[in-house]
């Protein structure tokens, strides 16, 4: 409901047809300050350059005119009210900030919502979910849960799905400005969507989800040197053939090359979510794998909070002055792949070696190898219900990082480029899946096309219900959008 200070702010908007998209903006910003008096922050002051500077990767960190950082859901409300009589005005909505892609989750023409301060934690009194705040950290969220003995994180998904296809519900703050859950029972359609088709329906303040109780896992992790990877890349293709398929097992593979320092390097990390079968399983494989140049993580049992806090918190001291590219790709193992993909990273790395600025950048191009996620009905991905990607897939993140903002666009075109010619692999060995991972996407990639055309007509009936006017495709830019797909 539009209170007294917005109806000023809409006759104000309307006496405003002759400022120019500034004047709007600056308008807005002045509005959400008097209806969220200390949520506002301006360029210069302190909380704005803290919020600026916590983006990871220095290509994130734009400056908008204002940003706004709501205390409570119904802070997030309010905004939407104000900013929806803005219409020229461009809004970005922020949670972690960890999306690398520019203008994902900031602008530098508009408003920012950082919702960082939507960050409670709480185990529900039956101790089957978590309630999280948007803005909450996973590091918070592993030393709530363990405390109480349960868990839950992506190393059980061969065997349990997506993180999506555990979450109970979700709150979130519509364009018209209420604030609604959404679950199985209740706004369905809506649920369903919110369950990979991002930020085109409204924003999220709050979610629930699952938990089980979990006892130790195992893990560990070794690096493998500058060898040409060979040896890796035969393990791996074994550990992904389908019947060596082990639903408890999980892999993460970085293939890693710094141009300053003509440097290969491989690491592989695995965990095992029922300890007493480790031994035995195909994972072992990676330890006999030679020669190992440090044994990041002897192989141990310890909890999921403990393996994931080893990642590190991932703050902006993780990469101060980094910036980040990355695209994604999801294919079928066959004998073969690796070993061409392999053999075009290499010489694909060599060459941009041989580029002195991006040496001098301090390029490094990583390929990162992962298990895919079971397929669970109830989401928007749009895989087929019986499908077993998890069994013979694998997920392939490809990233730059370098340290020298003036090379941002020449090393999109290269990544780009390095895309697309493992995509040509990947269909001339037939292996290629539609499906490209949102979370690690570039952002000229098809992401929601890949959810195929009867799952992206589904999300864009939705939109259209929940979002009649379009506010999300229109004034929320950044993201995967849904009015940008056409079949
Ligand atoms: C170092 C590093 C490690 C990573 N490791 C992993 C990993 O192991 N597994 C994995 O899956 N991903 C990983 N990622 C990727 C990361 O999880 C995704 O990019 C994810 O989208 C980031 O979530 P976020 O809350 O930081 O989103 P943000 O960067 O804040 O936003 C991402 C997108 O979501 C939208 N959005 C954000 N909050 C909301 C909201 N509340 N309501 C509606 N829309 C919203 C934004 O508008 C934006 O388009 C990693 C990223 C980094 C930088």
């Amino acid at each position: 409901m539009c209170n007294a200070r917005l109806a000023l702010a809409l006759l104000a908007t309307c006496a405003a047809d002759s400022f120019s998209n500034y004047g709007e903006i600056d308008q807005a910003c002045t509005m959400l300050e008097s209806e969220l008096p200390g949520c506002v922050y301006y360029p210069n002051s302190t909380a704005f350059e803290q919020s600026v500077a916590s983006y990871i990767y220095a290509g994130s960190r734009l400056r908008p005119n204002c940003i706004l950082g709501p205390k409570q859901a119904e802070d997030v409300q309010k905004a939407v009210q104000v900013l929806t009589q803005y219409p020229s005005v461009e809004f970005a909505v922020r949670s972690g900030g960890h999306n690398i892609n520019k203008g994902f989750a900031n602008t530098d023409l508009g408003v920012t919502i950082d919702l960082a301060a939507l960050d409670d934690v709480e185990v529900s009194s039956d101790k089957s979910y978590v309630s999280i705040g948007v803005g909450a950290r996973w590091g918070k969220v592993y030393a709530t849960v363990e405390q109480q003995g349960l868990s839950g994180i992506s190393y059980y998904s061969p065997e349990r799905g997506w993180a999506c296809d555990s979450v109970k519900s979700f709150d979130i703050v519509l364009a018209n400005g209420s604030l609604i859950n959404a679950n199985a029972q209740s706004n369905a359609d809506l649920f369903r969507a919110l369950k990979g088709g991002s930020n085109n329906f409204g924003i999220v303040t709050h979610f629930e989800l699952d938990v089980f109780e979990q006892g130790p896992l195992t893990g560990g992790s070794m690096d493998y040197g500058n060898v040409t990877g060979e040896q890796v890349v035969n393990t791996i293709t074994s550990f992904k053939q389908p019947q060596m398929f082990d639903k408890h097992a999980m892999l993460i593979a970085i293939f890693s090359y710094q141009a300053h320092k003509h440097l290969f390097s491989h690491s592989a990390t695995f965990f095992h979510t029922r300890p007493e079968k480790y031994f035995g399983s195909t994972l072992e494989a990676f330890t006999r794998v030679e020669p190992q140049t440090n044994v990041t993580l002897p192989v141990m049992n310890n909890t999921a909070g403990f393996f994931a806090g080893l990642s590190g918190s991932y703050d902006p001291s993780y990469a101060p002055n980094n910036f980040m590219h990355w695209t994604c790709l999801q294919f079928r193992v066959t004998k073969t792949i690796l070993h061409k993909i392999n053999g075009l990273y290499r010489e694909h790395s060599l060459r941009l070696a041989n580029v002195p600025a991006y040496r001098s950048a301090n390029l490094t191009v990583f390929l990162v190898l992962q298990s895919v996620p079971a397929t669970r009905p109830g989401n928007s991905l749009g895989f087929e219900p019986d499908s077993h990607p998890e069994k013979d897939q694998l997920n392939l993140l490809i990233m730059y990082q370098y340290d020298e903002g003036r090379m941002e666009v020449a090393l999109q075109r290269e990544i780009n480029r390095l895309t697309k010619e493992v995509e040509d692999i990947a269909r001339e060995e037939r292996a290629l899946s539609q499906f490209i991972y949102l979370n690690y996407a570039g952002s000229d990639q098809k992401v929601l096309e890949g959810y195929g055309k009867k799952s992206v007509e589904k999300l864009k009936r939705v939109a259209a219900e929940y979002d009649p006017d379009g506010v999300f495709q229109k004034q929320v830019r950044g993201g995967f959008k849904l009015s940008d797909v056409h079949f």
